[in-house]
């Protein structure tokens, strides 16, 4: 029964519920309004009786006075019970003679005087004044009944009361549900307000209400499990993007270090290149300037080569050319002797910390393992055996001396070598 009436009211919207509760308002008010109006009238009333009972008394004292005059005391006997017979009202008549000895009277008397004054209308008193002498003649004593208005007064104030209780209390229960009604989304806010969709920590169930809380509840449910889908989505496309992107940046190191290789080394031989050459030479030469360490210089040139291109052929000359590269890669034992193609078929070696003795004994180291290396067979071809020519150049840099010098000396020599009749060395 009680759950019935619970989902009845939850069934009806929040506009028809403050709707009732501002008719239930005005009911009150009115009902106010409409004491405040039977009182006046009720006293209008009250009034109007005192107005009537004054007239009453005022009109039959001079003509009970002047039957008195008369000697007509059965007149007004008469007279009174004629007055009482038409104001029905009357409960009492009391009519004293000048000796205050009754001398008249009709129906029963109120004891309870105060009762009787209590309004100032069911007790009127009059002396008899005789108009012509002034004597008093007597006294009359008129009690009205009050029944009329007492019944109007509690009947008023009964259904005045009925109003106000039963509005009151329909108003109390109706301000406590719309209060309730607030509580509810001030219990939805606060979830509202505390979730995260990473936690995904929203508890409430759907409301089967039918009223506006019911369906703001559920329209937030179902938004907040939209929320949910996009983020589990936008976690996983996140997480995929970080994949991609990890895979993508090692992708680009690895080109890039490619890339790097490539633009320092010669294609062919697989030695620097000669771009690479004149960074490192020029980092030598400054590092040995500032210490003041011996560097030194090495030309060399393949002898007669272009006669084995023209007798082997283009493709036979590159492969002498690598093998002779990985020879003279292979002479090199300090970390700090470095080799690059300087072009075509010619080399240079730069030697950190070497004086020209040095330099010397590592070309003759070349020129032995070039003769003591197996002939080259290209294509089942036995190849002629190739020697080279050698150019030595040393010095220690310093603020007055050009680098390129060392170059240009270097490359003297080897001109020299060749013009000597090849396979030699010279140094500068
Ligand atoms: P020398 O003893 O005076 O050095 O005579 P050479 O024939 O070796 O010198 P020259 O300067 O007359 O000829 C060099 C030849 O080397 C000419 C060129 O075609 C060849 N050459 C240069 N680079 C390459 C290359 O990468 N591959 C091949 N197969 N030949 C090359
Ligand atoms: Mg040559
Ligand atoms: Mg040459």
């Amino acid at each position: 029964m009680i759950f019935n009436i619970k989902k009845l009211i939850r069934s009806i919207s929040i506009e028809i519920k403050t709707i009732i509760g501002i008719i239930l308002f005005t009911i009150l008010l009115v009902g106010l309004e409409r004491y405040q109006l039977s009182q006046n009238i009720i006293e209008q009333f009250i009034e109007s009786k005192r107005s009537k009972n004054r007239l009453l008394i005022d009109t039959i004292t001079p003509i009970i006075g002047l039957n008195i005059s008369l000697g007509l005391d059965n007149s007004n006997k008469e007279y009174l019970n004629y007055i009482a017979r038409q104001n029905l009202d009357l409960e009492y008549i009391e009519l004293l003679d000048s000796d205050n000895k009754l001398s008249y009277s009709y129906g029963e008397k109120y004891e309870d005087k105060h009762h009787s004054e209590k309004f100032g209308i069911n007790f009127c008193n009059k002396s008899i004044v005789d108009s012509i002498t002034g004597e008093t003649l007597g006294n009359v004593t008129l009690h009205f009944s009050d029944k009329d208005y007492q019944i109007l007064l509690s009947k008023n104030r009964e259904t005045t009361l009925k109003i106000f209780f039963i509005t009151f209390i329909l108003l109390s229960i109706f301000v406590i549900l719309i209060k309730k009604e607030f509580k509810h989304l001030k219990k939805l806010s606060e979830n509202v307000l505390a979730y995260n969709p990473k936690l995904n920590n929203f508890t409430l169930t759907p409301s089967q209400r039918l009223d506006e809380v019911g369906v703001i509840h559920n329209a937030i449910i179902s938004m907040v499990g939209k929320i949910a889908t996009h983020t589990k989505i936008l976690d996983e496309i996140n997480l995929s993007l970080e994949d991609k992107i990890k895979k993508r940046t090692k992708e680009l190191e690895e080109a890039n270090k490619k890339l790097q290789a490539l633009s320092v080394t010669d294609e062919l031989t697989q030695l620097s290149n000669r771009r690479y050459f004149e960074e490192y030479f020029q980092k030598s030469w400054e590092l040995a300037k500032r210490n003041n360490i011996e560097i030194s210089i090495i030309m060399c040139d393949i002898d007669y080569f272009k006669r084995i291109n023209d007798t082997y052929g283009h493709l036979a000359g590159d492969f002498i050319l690598e093998n002779i590269a990985q020879i003279l890669k292979k002479s090199l034992k300090r970390n700090t002797d470095f080799i690059a193609r300087y072009g075509g078929e010619e080399f240079v070696i730069v030697m950190y910390d070497t004086n020209i003795d040095l330099a010397k004994e590592l070309c003759i180291k070349i020129q032995n393992s070039i003769k003591n290396a197996d002939s080259f067979i290209f294509q089942g071809i036995v190849l002629e055996a190739v020697t080279m020519s050698f150019g030595i150049s040393s010095t220690i840099p310093n603020i007055n001396k050009n680098s390129k010098e060392l170059i240009e000396n270097a490359d003297l020599a080897l001109y020299k070598a060749k013009k000597n009749g090849r396979d030699c060395i010279i140094v500068f």
